[in-house]
């Protein structure tokens, strides 16, 4: 069904992402982002950022630049919204608040919506006795029947109203008693959904400081930007109800959904601060690479035919397809996202990993700077098989960097005296005799000293590790020569051979 260049009318599909800027993007906000963007590419459809900005409290202009920062970061490419324009825009709903009174008023004037002018603390009180009586905390339509005269009265006492819409004005047009009405729907990913139209009292769709509701502002959106699918999270499904009878209210055409399951911790409570990093600028922060971000957030509640999992962005929109989303919710586990970006990280382009590692190791205090390219690129050639974000850089580059790593005694991994120290003594007439020590002659070396002394595994790598890095594990031992070189090889060698024989 998903596979389709039209909606059911025909037209072009064209899908959104709406965030609220009120923090940073969510990572189930950016799967939402992610799935969205991928049914646009995979359809050759458009993908729409729209920001939903209406919540003047809560929203900063430094989450908008966040999430436009962290949708670049991943990839997530916009064809219409903030930076790149359009043809429905503007693109924030904070610039479309006179779009949204306008359609309030067309339905005030065909008397599908009412001023309410009951004070919030009265909605409040009634609130809280349906709950308390276990009922649904519907309006109890106490406007709906207003006189002109009470709403010139209210109005004369200087009280705004807001604007409500009345839910039986449409209920009834779909042929179903009012208050006993069914809507249903067929969702992309979890199949029939029917609700009850009795559940929903008439609500607010216009506050009465004349700024939309989300609920109207959404709907107004979605059919003016000729939205034809709505992909968003499942915590919006109780939403859905209003907004299709919204959109028969208006007749607007009324778009295809699909609900994504909810995204849990390690303990299957909703993933919130509690696991972890939970936005993408935290996971950017701790080095991910986007690429494993992306393809981890794919696997949140998508799985491919066979099941195949590292899959490239390139290959995901080939495959990608809202039948195969799940309706049970995800689970964020973080052992397979690190375990996922070190793959990516040891397949990376080796200059473009160590351009995203750089700053790492600037944060780490060892200083790159005047450091040569090609150099810097072989130590973290040589560390990437090592580590699993890019956070964890320092933990091996510092054999490179730090003048010399005596380890300290005792000298962990190797026992002193006997065949290590034959294994060291070769090792360094050996390298004493090369011009320089690539890696492909290192390797020679160290295969020559296995035939002669018998020795391999660790007792044969141990020592020579341990003397010119000071540490008992890291990256493969003919990488680290080759980039220590001659010289400083030498030097380590020789200055452990000093402190060692102090200690036997
Ligand atoms: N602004 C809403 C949110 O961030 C979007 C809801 C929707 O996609 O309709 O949850």
């Amino acid at each position: 069904m998903d596979n389709q260049r039209h909606n059911n009318h025909g037209e072009l599909i064209r899908v959104r992402f709406a965030p609220s800027p009120t923090g940073h993007l969510h990572i189930g906000n950016a799967r939402t982002a992610l799935f969205n963007w991928l049914f646009a590419r995979k359809n050759n459809g458009s993908f729409i950022l729209r920001i939903e900005d209406t919540d003047f409290d809560r929203v900063k202009k430094e989450y908008e630049d966040n999430i436009l920062k962290d949708l670049k970061w991943a990839g997530l490419n916009w064809d219409e919204g903030p930076g790149c324009g359009g043809n429905y825009g503007p693109y924030r709903q904070s610039e479309r608040i006179n779009i949204y009174k306008e359609y309030a008023n067309k339905l005030l004037s065909e008397g599908k919506a009412y001023k309410c002018f009951c004070p919030e603390e009265e909605l409040e009180k009634k609130r809280k006795e349906s709950l308390s009586k276990g009922l649904p905390p519907r309006y109890d339509g106490k406007c709906r029947y207003l006189s002109g005269e009470d709403i010139i009265n209210y109005e004369k006492q200087g009280i705004k109203p807001s604007i409500r819409f009345e839910v039986e004005s449409v209920l009834p047009f779909n042929d179903l008693k009012a208050h006993d009405g069914l809507i249903e729907f067929e969702d992309m990913v979890r199949g029939k959904m029917t609700f009850k139209g009795s559940d929903i009292g008439d609500f607010v769709i216009l506050r009465s400081d004349g700024v939309s509701a989300y609920n109207f502002a959404a709907v107004v959106d979605d059919a003016l930007m000729k939205i034809t699918h709505v992909i968003r999270g499942e915590d919006h499904l109780s939403n859905t109800p209003r907004q299709i009878l919204l959109n028969q209210a208006m007749g607007f055409d009324i778009p295809c959904f699909a609900h994504l399951s909810m995204i849990l911790g390690y303990d299957k409570t909703l993933l919130s601060k509690r696991h972890g990093a939970t936005s993408v600028k935290e996971l950017k922060e701790e080095g991910y690479l986007p690429e494993a971000v992306v393809n981890y957030l794919l696997l949140l509640g998508w799985s491919s035919k066979n099941g195949r999992e590292i899959m490239p962005m390139f290959d995901a929109i080939k495959n990608f397809s809202l039948e195969r989303v799940s309706k049970s919710p995800a689970v964020f586990d973080i052992k397979k996202l690190r375990w996922m970006n070190s793959s990516y990280i040891k397949n990376k382009d080796i200059t473009e990993l160590t351009e995203l590692a750089s700053p790492f190791l600037a944060k780490k205090c060892i200083s790159i700077e005047g450091i040569d390219k090609n150099w810097l690129c072989k130590i973290v050639d040589a560390v990437r098989d090592n580590i699993q974000t890019l956070s964890e850089i320092d933990k091996y580059t510092g054999i490179f960097f730090d003048e010399l790593p005596v380890p300290s005694p005792p000298l962990k991994g190797v026992e002193w005296g006997g065949e290590a120290d034959e294994v060291l003594k070769l090792f360094k007439e050996k390298i004493e005799k090369e011009e320089n020590i690539a890696e492909d002659v290192a390797d020679k070396i160290i295969r020559s000293i296995k035939e002669k002394t018998g020795l391999k595994g660790k007792k044969l790598m141990m020592p020579i590790r341990v003397a010119i890095t000071g540490k008992t594990e890291g990256p493969e031992l003919k990488k680290i020569v080759a980039i220590l070189g001659k010289e400083r090889v030498i030097k380590r060698i020789n200055l452990i051979q000093e402190s060692y024989k102090y200690l036997i």
